[in-house]
């Protein structure tokens, strides 16, 4: 596994339509030029990955259902789609429960919701067998927590209806490990602690509206402490 990394800024190079750091096992090339978000060619060079840097163990985002407009919402119609961040933006991880086991099926039918969305609200999915889907890029701003358009925080939506039962070990496992990663790792580097990991529930302004990701029910188990001890143990 390789990443470039990017002369200029010195960051990990980014592929714009995947969020993943750029692959591949033709390393060759010590360096030369490519297309990027930022300025139009920048000079990078191959550089090795730790291979736990990234926590997907999927990417399933040429297989979910996009709508590219026109959108009722007239900010989305503005940016032609969601807006669009840069890593260092994200300053925070909102987690929801998805209600649903298909991340396909959720997809679409958020496509129509609202007068239209881009994409599925969920930038990673976790199963509930606890395998961690990359839906969205990284860099989509999309929202679904209330944060508003310029949205600054990473959607993660755990399977299930997490109001009525408790999640599996595994999920919380998988969970925990995806929230870490996000805290520890430099691709994402606003996010340092884990007092940035919130849910649905405690952001956004419609946040005394929803009891998503159901963590506070008496009917799931009352399950966000469950979560926060798998992370607080990841990080020591
Ligand atoms: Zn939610």
């Amino acid at each position: 596994m390789y990443y470039l990394k990017d002369h200029t800024t010195g960051k990990p190079f980014i592929i714009k339509d995947s969020g993943l750091p750029f692959s591949t096992p033709d390393a060759d090339a010590a360096s030369f030029h490519a297309e990027v978000l930022g300025p139009p060619w920048v000079t990078v060079e191959w550089l090795p990955v730790q291979p736990l840097d990234v926590p997907f163990d999927r990417t399933i985002i040429d297989e979910l259902a996009t709508n590219p407009g026109p959108y009722a919402n007239a900010n989305l119609q503005r940016d032609n789609g969601w807006w669009q961040r840069s890593l260092d933006q994200i300053d925070g991880v909102t987690i929801h429960h998805t209600l649903s086991d298909s991340p396909h099926a959720t997809a679409k039918h958020y496509l129509t919701k609202g007068g239209g969305r881009p994409t599925t609200p969920y930038t990673v999915w976790v199963t509930q067998t606890g395998e961690i889907l990359l839906c969205v890029a990284l860099t989509q701003g999309l929202w679904h927590d209330s944060t508003g358009h310029r949205n600054s925080r990473l959607s993660i939506g755990l399977a299930g209806r997490l109001h009525e039962y408790h999640p599996a070990d595994v999920q919380l496992d998988a969970a925990a490990k995806l929230c870490v990663w996000t805290i520890q790792s430099n691709t994402l580097p606003g996010i340092t602690d884990i007092s940035q990991i919130k849910g649905h529930m405690d952001v956004g302004t419609y946040k005394d509206r929803t009891e998503c990701p159901g963590w506070a029910s008496a009917a799931s188990g009352n399950w966000k402490p469950d979560l926060y001890d798998r992370m607080e143990k990841l990080l020591t």
